[in-house]
């Protein structure tokens, strides 16, 4: 996807900090973060958004949870938790159009969401 900024970070036209990279998956830190560690695991396929999931994603999807237990692993958040966020189209809040799986830790986090 030409116009997608997320395609453009996995093919490098827009840096990152990365964080880890396979052939399925890439993960880099939030420009943002909401908290002390926020890393974001996509696919590097291009998938808009959860709702536009089928059958044929399941295994990407099980990967970005795998990679993203394995960062909060790496990132000492193990023992301690973490949170892992997949907002979905307007009212889920999502604001990039490619599936991504936010990984959050190293603070105490809150319940519900706003
Ligand atoms: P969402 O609101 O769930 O769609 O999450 C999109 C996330 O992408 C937000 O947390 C943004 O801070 C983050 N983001 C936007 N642009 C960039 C970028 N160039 N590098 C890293 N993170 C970004």
């Amino acid at each position: 996807m030409d116009d997608c900024l997320f395609c453009k970070i996995v093919s490098g036209k827009i840096p990152s900090d990365r964080v880890f990279e396979d052939e399925e998956v890439y993960a880099f830190r939030d420009i943002n973060p909401q908290a002390p560690t926020h890393v974001l695991i996509i696919p590097k396929r291009h998938i808009p958004s959860a709702a536009a999931l089928t059958g044929d994603d399941a295994a990407v999807c099980g990967r970005l949870v795998v990679v993203a237990a394995r960062i909060a692993q790496e990132c000492g958040m193990a023992d301690r938790g973490f949170r892992l966020v997949l907002n979905s189209g307007e009212d889920g809040g999502q604001s990039v159009g490619h599936l991504h799986l936010h990984l959050l830790g190293g603070r105490k986090l809150g319940w519900p969401p706003g």
